[in-house]
């Protein structure tokens, strides 16, 4: 049970604003729990805070302010409080910045906000007319539930004052009821489907982890279709007859109606939903619902493992590989590595499933730290495409066209079968480069040193990087010649104008990111591809992830040389999960399929071991070399980024760290740089990355906070400390 505070204790608060530490306050009338939500003075300002603790007591006693007021929400638990100061001392975020994650609600101290409803009363309406009756009976199918005189009028198909005036004589209750209302209730033995043998053992065993009650992490590997979403639902029906609250990552918005759709079936009603798409209204009650208790299931983005639970049993990270889960921009967390911290301060079990996990989840589970479960075989009749390279040395292809001799052919096959092929390139827009053929000029972004990516769509170039856009030059911008400017390479846009030119009868849909203004018309666009309403899908990255075509029988991937190149030190594990993932749309159903895989280097490690299957191999062949260079996941790396107006700046302290690493030396490890970042200017900002490599098992974090500690950021400089990188190099 956590502490309370009388009247004029002294309590240490926790406020969103960016100080170095809670701050003393006294407790007000009426007093104060620990965790409690509260309003403080801060200078001329009230502000959100948390009662942290104690107070420190080492402040001017006499100058110590009260507590304005203690907010209407259940005080934050201490398993949250000790989840974010753990996150915080692992990502070296401050406190303040932490709670900012777990308070995204607005407005999540007023008071409930009340809203006018209607439900069927006692008496009898003083006539009867058509209208009345239709009234009378919605309520009575509503079997005692409210609804609100709009849904009411509209259901029943009257004008509202037919209801207004049933409610007269009491044939109808009119009340105020809070407006943040509770989510159905889940029914854990609604609609379970009969397991495969293979399914079976697997949702047994996770069953059993979550009816232990304590923490636990599973990897559960399976290929796409083979029923990982079924195996887990199991898990959360576990969870759900516990009576403790389960919670589903997912990396797409995108995916989230489908997978709303099948939560529905399988327990009867819609979970909560947490993610950037959803209103502040629905946020603030699914925050304040997910503390009472009063919403059992949250889907939602990285963000919903920052709610506050009231007792969090189940974490299912859901394509735990998927790069969307680390946070580039603000706190740096990876949300993967943070669901396995929260679920283990709070005796919770944690299912990572993957068709093509993480090498870290994959090292994890080799070592013993994660139990692994596979699901070998796809539900149904349904087996694993045939999986063939096709050498573009080898075909005969002119310039500007990206469609293989080879790979049309299999396309139109699939068009007299009446099948769906699809095309799949990981880059949006139109084309990559605008060239000015007079002088060589590459438009670039004004604002970072990025090229601008056109898309014709828009008739805009756009920087991928910050977004700023353009209208598309006449004249190059450096020349000035008129009519020069040519598109370099391939984009979505382009792909899909060459397939439309090879294939002119058949109904082409281009699925990119970009390209719908909204998740429902994202969504609508896949259910139609779904019901055949498309002979090619051409897609991105968006269409690798897990959508059900049932007519898909061919997947040609155009470039499978894209994420080979550069120096990332996880583009071999990328490029082979994308191929896997990407390969695996096709012939979920009864019929076989095919991907072809173009390619200029058939035979890259990384081609040959998606072509063969051979996927414990390819982990092996990458842990050893990873081992062998010290490097994640048997290494740890940091990157530090510095950026300013002042390039200068930048090169002088990224020198200045490089020289006095002391701190970092003491545990044995290295910097790299400064250099450049990859884009090395980003809205306006010049940016250089100091890189820390250091042996598994020593206390990075401390090193690299006493390290930077010793600089002072002058001017406009700004240093970010990102722990395990993702995109680095
Ligand atoms: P994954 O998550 O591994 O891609 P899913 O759980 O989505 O696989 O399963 C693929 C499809 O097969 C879904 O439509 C699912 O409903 C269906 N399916 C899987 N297992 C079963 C089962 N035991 N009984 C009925 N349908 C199943
Ligand atoms: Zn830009």
């Amino acid at each position: 049970m956590d502490d309370f505070y009388a009247e004029g204790d002294l309590v240490a608060v926790l406020t969103t604003q960016p100080l170095d530490r809670p701050l003393d306050y006294r407790a007000p009338e009426g007093g104060c729990w620990q965790g409690g939500f509260v309003e403080v003075p801060l200078g001329p300002r009230r502000v959100l805070g948390v009662v942290w603790g104690p107070g420190q007591g080492d402040y001017d006693l006499s100058r110590i302010r009260a507590v304005h007021r203690v907010l209407d929400a259940v005080p934050m638990r201490a398993e949250l409080r000790s989840f974010l100061a753990r996150a915080g001392d692992y990502t070296l975020t401050p406190l303040s910045a932490m709670l900012r994650l777990a308070t995204r609600a607005p407005g999540l101290g007023e008071a409930p906000s009340m809203r006018r409803i209607y439900r069927l009363g006692e008496g009898e309406p003083d006539r009867m007319t058509d209208a009345r009756r239709r009234v009378l009976e919605v309520l009575r199918d509503m079997g005692g539930l409210a609804l609100t005189l709009g849904e009411l009028a509209e259901t029943a198909g009257v004008t509202t004052s037919v209801v207004k005036g049933l409610t007269k004589s009491g044939a109808v209750r009119e009340e105020d009821a809070p407006r943040d209302t509770p989510f159905p209730r889940l029914d854990p033995d609604y609609g379970g489907k009969d397991l495969t043998g293979d399914q079976q053992t697997a949702a047994t065993a996770l069953r059993e982890g979550v009816a232990s009650g304590r923490y636990g992490t599973t990897l559960l590997k399976g290929v796409t279709g083979s029923g990982k979403t079924e195996v887990y639902l199991e898990a959360v029906a576990e969870c759900l007859a516990q009576g403790r609250q389960a919670l589903v990552l997912l990396p797409e918005i995108a995916l989230t109606s489908e997978f709303l759709t099948r939560v529905e079936a399988r327990f009867g009603a819609k979970p909560a939903e947490w993610h950037s798409g959803v209103t502040v209204t629905e946020r603030r009650r699914v925050w304040k619902m997910v503390s009472g208790g009063g919403a059992e299931l949250v889907v939602g983005a990285r963000s919903a493992l920052f709610l506050p639970f009231r007792d969090l049993g189940l974490i299912v990270v859901d394509e735990e590989h998927d790069t969307s889960y680390k946070q580039e921009e603000g706190v740096l967390y990876n949300a993967r590595d943070m669901a396995v911290l929260r679920a283990s301060i709070n005796g919770a079990q944690v299912v990572l499933a993957s068709a093509t996990p993480s090498l870290e989840s994959w090292a994890n589970a080799d070592a013993g730290k994660y139990r692994r479960l596979d699901l070998t075989a796809r539900f149904g009749e349904a087996v694993m495409p045939e999986m063939r390279a096709l050498d573009m040395r080898a075909e005969d292809l002119p310039g500007n066209r990206w469609i293989s001799p080879s790979l049309q052919a299999a396309v139109r096959l699939r068009l007299e079968r009446g099948e769906q092929a699809m095309l799949f390139i990981n880059r949006r827009g139109y084309a990559p480069v605008t060239v000015c053929r007079a002088c060589g000029h590459q438009i670039g972004c004004s604002q970072c040193d990025a090229r601008m990516v056109e898309h014709r769509f828009l008739q805009r170039l756009v920087c991928h990087q910050c977004g700023e856009t353009i209208p598309k030059p006449s004249a190059c911008p450096d020349c000035a010649a008129e009519d020069k400017l040519a598109a370099v390479g391939p984009g979505v846009e382009r792909l899909a104008e060459e397939a439309q030119t090879l294939f002119p009868d058949a109904r082409l849909s281009v699925l990119s990111s970009d390209l719908f203004g909204s998740a429902r018309a994202l969504k609508e666009a896949i259910e139609t591809i779904a019901a055949g309403g498309a002979d090619i899908i051409i897609g991105t990255q968006l269409v690798a992830k897990g959508h059900n075509f049932p007519l898909l029988t061919l997947v040609g991937v155009i470039d499978s040389d894209l994420g080979l190149q550069g120096s990332d030190l996880r583009a071999a594990e990328r490029t082979f999960q994308l191929m896997r993932q990407v390969a695996g749309r096709a012939g979920r159903a009864e019929k076989r399929g095919t991907a072809l895989m173009q390619t200029f280097q058939p035979e890259h490690p990384v081609i040959r071991a998606i072509l063969s299957g051979d996927e414990e191999g390819f982990w092996k062949a990458e842990a050893g070399e990873r081992m062998a260079a010290g490097m994640p996941p048997y290494g740890r790396l940091a990157g530090v980024i510095l950026s300013s107006t002042e390039v200068q700046e930048v090169f002088d302290l990224g020198n200045a760290m490089a020289r006095q690493d002391a701190p970092l030396r003491r545990i044995g490890a290295q910097v790299y740089g400064p250099a450049p970042a990859p884009i090395a200017r980003v809205r306006g900002r010049h940016r250089a990355r100091l890189l820390v490599k250091a042996p598994k098992g020593v206390a990075l974090q401390p090193a690299l906070a006493e390290w930077t500690a010793q600089f002072r950021l002058k001017g406009s400089l700004r240093l970010a400390i990102d722990i395990d990188p993702q995109s680095f190099f």
